[in-house]
């Protein structure tokens, strides 16, 4: 069975990794075959909108998924080609826009910001009067790892914060505001929906940003409330969509209880550490579910961490010295703020990965040490 994935970045690469051994063939269609996908598997070079690329995807393979979130949702619909596409363009659609992602979480009743549509500087001023200072102003589209926000902490904040968001060739822009969160810990949960309706989870993900990107997962974390709270929501999400594949959803943790942020419709940075840190990872139980076979098992081997490579990797030997360090290049080359890889640790306890994870942190990413220390 061949499955088309668009978009070659490393989340499409690790689903072909994962995939390769089940005795699946992979087409990415993507710019060029430098991709970190291209590197691995036959690609189809071009924008990931082309409809003549993406119809032909559609007749050389059985499934089509995705790694990047932002296909126009117009561009999958009605392919010539036989294959279905998973996860279904519904929750894509839906995870697209900041908008209708809150508005499925409020239908669905699970706890989310206050938010308010702003399309103007002026319904940004009736939008912070109703919701009120600390907020954050978000693009409705597109935003990612941090990309795309401005936070507003007092009313001199809100000139600049539409200045730096708003489109200064038409004037226009489709944002969202929303109170700023003052979590006690930013969590994940990573769900798995096989085509047959069953369902799994695997347990919550602790996860550290700075600047707006993930920098430090740690899991298995929290206790079964969380868990029971975190895997409701999903279990929604996942029925409601008819939903197939791997889907996140990241929380802020507020005084025991969950505030959804936002949904991903595919396999997540937070789950990277399941390759070796479970018993059949978030990338293999993406692939079985799209392709029909029985999902694996998503229990923990132990406790791991994982941590990002951004920017620039650091010196390797070092690294993996460190017995039981597992390195991930992403076959990407050098630039600021750019995710190039990720290293995990497993250990039998979280005493023992705290302690490896933090060496090896102050090694990699210096800054996020010292916040947490
Ligand atoms: P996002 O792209 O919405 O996931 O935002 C990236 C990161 O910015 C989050 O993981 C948080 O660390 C922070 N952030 C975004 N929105 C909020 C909020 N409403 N309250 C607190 N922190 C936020």
């Amino acid at each position: 069975m061949k499955l088309g994935i668009v978009g070659a970045g490393q989340l499409g690469r690790m689903m072909a990794l994962a995939g390769y051994p089940l005795g699946l063939e992979f087409l990415f269609l993507d710019k060029d075959a430098k991709t970190p996908g291209g590197q691995l598997a036959p690609l189809l070079a071009g924008e990931l909108t082309d409809r003549k690329l993406l119809g032909e995807l559609s007749e050389r393979c059985e499934v089509v998924t995705f790694d990047w979130e932002n296909v126009p949702v117009e561009a999958l619909e009605g392919l010539p080609g036989k294959a279905r596409i998973y996860p279904p363009t519904r929750a894509l659609a839906a995870a697209q826009d900041r908008l209708s992602e809150k508005r499925t979480f409020e239908l669905l009743g699970i706890p989310t910001t206050r938010y308010a549509a702003v399309d103007s500087r002026e319904a940004l001023g009736i939008a912070v009067e109703s919701i009120g200072l600390p907020g954050v102003l978000k693009t409705r589209r597109l935003g990612y790892d941090g990309k795309g926000q401005f936070v507003l902490r007092k009313p001199a904040d809100l000139d600049a914060a539409w200045a730096a968001l708003v489109d200064p060739k038409t004037g226009k822009a489709a944002l969202l505001y929303e109170n700023l969160v003052p979590f006690d810990a930013e969590v994940s949960i990573i769900a798995v929906r096989a085509a047959n309706g069953d369902v799994a989870f695997y347990p919550l993900n602790l996860n550290v940003h700075r600047e707006g990107i993930l920098r430090l997962t740690r899991a298995p974390y929290g206790n079964v409330a969380l868990a029971r709270q975190a895997q409701g929501a999903a279990k929604k999400l996942l029925e409601h969509f008819k939903y197939v594949g791997v889907l996140t959803i990241e929380f802020f943790v507020k005084r025991g209880k969950l505030v959804a942020n936002e949904m991903a419709p595919r396999v997540h940075n937070s789950g990277h550490w399941t390759i070796e840190g479970a018993v059949t990872s978030q990338f293999e139980n993406h692939v079985r579910a799209i392709a029909g076979l029985p999902l694996g098992s998503t229990a923990a081997r132990g406790h791991s961490a994982m941590i990002n490579l951004i920017g620039e990797l650091p010196a390797r030997e070092p690294l993996l010295a460190e017995p039981g360090l597992h390195w991930h290049d992403y076959g990407k080359s050098a630039r600021p703020g750019r995710k190039l890889g990720h290293v995990t640790i497993c250990e039998p306890t979280a005493q023992k990965r705290d302690r490896r994870a933090f060496k090896a942190l102050a090694r990699i990413d210096r800054a996020t040490w010292l916040a947490l220390r």
